[in-house]
């Protein structure tokens, strides 16, 4: 038997790929009840500042088990949510759930949540956003929501108005995954981002002079236009080293911890310095 042979052999016979091809279909209804069911939960990484070490605050990372318990990737549940519109509702669970966990760790630390385009262009947003900072007793600077680069925020009124009232408010806005999407400069021109989040895959490609050029290229873009610059990824301290001397200020990744439920968050806030 061919090794092709043997491949084809294993996509149709691989039972993780009936239950992927089963899910599609069920996806939508497991999303649309994943709150009650109690199947969401969400995941906090630390975020650090280079020089100092201290610990600016956390990503807040969606997680979606089947009712088995088996995980599935935000990479596929994320995209379905946003086309079912059940992202809606989810965001505004992520968010809500952050803040309470956030105010009762009592870090007075940054909690930043990813957001999609679709919960933008719904008319209430920043007003729920306003409610749930409220009820948990959270300035509003204490919040960031990152807004990805990979999608075509095209600017209705809508979209504008929520992005208006949430930096009146004082929420800060991130943009994520920086050089791999459709914003790129034109981003930057048009919204006063307070960070921007460089893709990992551009560490990734350090590896090589051309790469070092072109990350150390978006860095000093970035900070000559007054922004605060955080790298992704960060997994080895060579990398480390690397992001102090382009002069980058923030950083995230395995290297100085992993996404981890509130409980090791709190367990582990002693030592919160990488
Ligand atoms: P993202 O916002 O760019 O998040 C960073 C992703 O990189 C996360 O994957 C994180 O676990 C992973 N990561 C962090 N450090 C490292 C590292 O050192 N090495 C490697 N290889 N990976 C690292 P995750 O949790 O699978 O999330 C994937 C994407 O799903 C996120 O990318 C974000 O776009 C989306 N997402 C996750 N949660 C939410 C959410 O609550 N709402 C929305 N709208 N999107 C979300
Ligand atoms: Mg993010
Ligand atoms: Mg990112
Ligand atoms: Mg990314």
């Amino acid at each position: 038997v061919s090794k092709f042979a043997g491949r084809a052999r294993v996509t149709i016979y691989d039972p993780r790929t009936v239950g992927v091809d089963r899910s599609s279909e069920n996806l939508t209804d497991l999303l649309t009840h994943a709150v009650e069911r109690q199947l969401i939960s969400v995941v906090y990484q630390p975020i650090f500042e280079l020089d100092t070490g201290r610990l600016l605050g956390h990503e807040t990372l969606m997680r979606l088990r089947e009712v088995d318990g088996r995980a599935i990737s935000p990479d596929v549940f994320i995209p379905a949510a946003e086309q079912s519109g059940a992202i809606v509702d989810l965001g505004m669970w992520v968010i809500d759930q952050a803040c309470a966990d956030m105010a009762r760790a009592g870090l007075g630390t940054v909690i930043a949540a990813n957001i999609s385009a679709v919960q933008l262009k719904a008319p209430n947003f920043s007003l729920r956003v306003a409610e749930i900072l409220n009820r948990h007793g959270l300035a509003p600077h204490q919040l960031a929501l990152e807004v990805t680069e990979r999608i075509d925020l095209i600017p209705e009124p809508q979209v504008s108005r929520n992005l208006d009232h949430l930096q009146n408010l004082g929420v800060q806005m991130w943009l994520d995954d920086f050089g791999t999407g459709y914003a790129g400069i034109g981003w930057l021109r048009r919204f006063e981002f307070d960070i921007v989040k460089i893709d990992r895959s551009f560490l990734n490609e350090c590896q090589t002079a051309q790469g070092v050029r072109m990350l150390h290229g978006m860095v000093s873009l970035l900070r000559s236009l007054g922004r605060t610059v955080l790298v992704e990824g960060v997994e080895t301290e060579e990398q480390k080293q690397l992001l102090r001397r382009l002069g980058v200020d923030l950083v995230q990744g395995y290297l100085m911890g992993r996404p981890e439920p509130i409980s090791e968050v709190l367990r582990g806030r002693r030592n919160l310095v990488a």
